[in-house]
């Protein structure tokens, strides 16, 4: 498919986001000729800036978001003409008519359709203000029939299920909600969108892909950094807001969802809001047996934290889905900073033998197990168990490898790359729905609650480097390493 004509107009055009994600993987887009033919991008900001000096701006950016790849400069050079630039401040309704104008010339000069998509690169505060600018300015709606409007909001999609739900219906009663793309990058990463092909295009996997053959799963991300220069958002987000709510909990619906009966966007985000529609909500005695918080040491001594700051770090859950396929298979999430590795991975833990022949040695149970690895090194790794030559019956954890990189050598596309394309092309099955954002903040709402009341207490504290704070023990992870006395 190639998308239509179109103008992309980026709000937080000379921030983090656009120069590092944005701008690059629209180049990479650029380079493999999935642009349409008259496509421009317009960023807008306070910052003064002319067209070529934003060009200038961001050329840097790119070379450095890229410095990995070889960059093509009259390739960068080709796509950076297709860059404009308006200082405007988008909090004002009254300057929206700047925006306006430049819209139209552009389209003009440009011969574009009126087709645009909105990208809200800025502060979260500003997500209900900018659609309500351009509502009071009559820019929410086409002028033409064949033309039409989209907006991509991203991340963080609220700060709780109220919040979540107003910005929701706010956005609703200023675009449809086919046109509102709520963006978590983790979609759109490869591995990810693999989880349903391995499930849905495969024979082998799905037979077992339940509570009769499953042990249990875990997701996480861990990363090795600390907050680094992002403590003011931070310590006010948190582990849960930030990872969980989100990322984590999307990866957890793809790898639970039912199949849909086609692959489109609506049967699939249904069948991804009834995961978290069957989450088994926590009750308040079971939350601290259930959840484990956690805090690196230090972590109150960062830039822009509280020094009494109560603010996880880290954070391990385990969840139940209340269906048929799950009853009572635990789904262990978790997610930390400063911790020993930087990765993230679904691990599916298989069930021991029924009666074991090789007992004590690895048999099923934790060494049986799927893993994918969402990042870095992609991959998908089937653990089992074998014998060893020679002698005797040893038995031995072995593991079949894919790696990601022996089907594409040269070229994994950054999530941004498909998901700014999709959006292109009016493509929504990798962005949130808002039933089930609002779902997934049904299941952590009562949790911050928790935690807020509970202050300090229950919050535990582990050192940088360390596998987040021992108490999560209680939760009965599977271990990662078979236990067996052959492996
Ligand atoms: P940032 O570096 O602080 O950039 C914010 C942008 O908003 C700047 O371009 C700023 O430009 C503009 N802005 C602020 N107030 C404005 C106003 N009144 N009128 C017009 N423009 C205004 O932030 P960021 O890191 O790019 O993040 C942008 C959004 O993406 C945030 O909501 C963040 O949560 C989300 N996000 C970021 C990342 C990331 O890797 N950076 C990842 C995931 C999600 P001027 O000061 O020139 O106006």
């Amino acid at each position: 498919k190639t998308a239509s004509n179109q103008l992309l107009v980026i709000f937080g055009a000379s921030g983090d986001l656009t120069g590092r994600k944005l701008l690059p993987s629209l180049y990479e887009l650029h380079v493999r000729g999935l642009l349409p033919e008259r496509f421009c991008i317009l960023g807008a900001a306070r910052t003064e800036y002319s067209d070529d000096e934003y060009r200038a701006f961001e050329k840097v950016h790119i070379r450095e978001s890229l410095k990995n790849k070889e960059v093509d400069e009259a390739e960068l050079d080709s796509f950076l003409r297709r860059v404009f630039y308006l200082a405007f401040d988008s909090t004002d309704s009254a300057e929206y008519h700047k925006l306006k104008d430049r819209i139209h010339q552009l389209q003009q000069e440009q011969q574009l359709p009126d087709k645009i998509i909105y990208y809200l690169a800025t502060p979260p505060v500003m997500y209900e203000l900018i659609p309500t600018c351009l509502k009071e300015n009559g820019m929410n709606v086409a002028g033409s029939e064949d033309g039409w409007r989209r907006v991509i909001v991203e991340k963080p999609f609220g700060t709780s299920l109220e919040s979540a739900e107003r910005l929701n219906k706010h956005l609703i009663h200023i675009f449809d909600e086919k046109e509102i793309y709520r963006i978590d990058h983790y979609l759109g990463k490869e591995t990810v969108q693999n989880i349903l092909v391995l499930r849905f295009s495969n024979g082998i996997f799905e037979p077992l892909w339940n509570r009769n053959y499953i042990d249990s799963i875990e997701i996480s991300a861990s990363e090795t950094l600390g907050v680094e220069n992002r403590g003011k958002y931070y310590d006010g987000a948190g582990a849960l807001r930030d990872m969980i709510q989100n990322h984590l909990m999307q990866l957890m619906a793809f790898t639970a969802m039912e199949s849909p009966s086609v692959f489109d966007p609506e049967p699939i985000r249904d069948e991804i809001v009834k995961v978290f529609r069957a989450l088994r909500p926590y009750k308040t005695h079971d939350m601290d047996n259930l959840i484990v918080r956690g805090q690196y040491d230090g972590y109150r001594e960062e830039k822009n934290v509280a020094p009494d700051s109560t603010t996880e770090t880290y954070v391990a859950m385990k969840m139940f889905i209340d269906n048929w396929r799950w009853s009572d298979v635990p789904f262990y999430i978790f997610t930390g900073k400063k911790l020993p590795e930087k990765s993230s991975e679904i691990v599916v833990n298989f069930k021991s033998t029924p009666h074991q022949l090789f007992a004590g040695q690895c048999s099923g149970g934790s060494c049986n197990k799927l893993i994918i690895r969402i990042q870095p090194n992609e991959s998908i790794t089937l653990k089992f168990g074998l014998k060893m030559p020679g002698a005797g019956f040893t038995v031995k954890q072995v593991g079949m490898d894919f790696r990601y990189d022996s089907l594409s050598k040269n070229y994994l596309p950054d999530a941004y790359e498909r998901l700014l394309l999709d959006a292109m092309l009016g493509d929504s099955t990798l962005y949130a729905r808002s039933d089930a954002l609002e779902a997934s903040w049904r299941l952590i709402d009562p949790i911050l609650h928790h935690w807020k009341e509970e202050g300090a207490k229950n919050l535990f504290f582990y050192a940088p480097g360390e596998d987040g704070p021992i108490e999560k023990a209680k939760l009965g992870m599977v271990p990662k390493d078979c236990p067996c006395q052959s492996c």
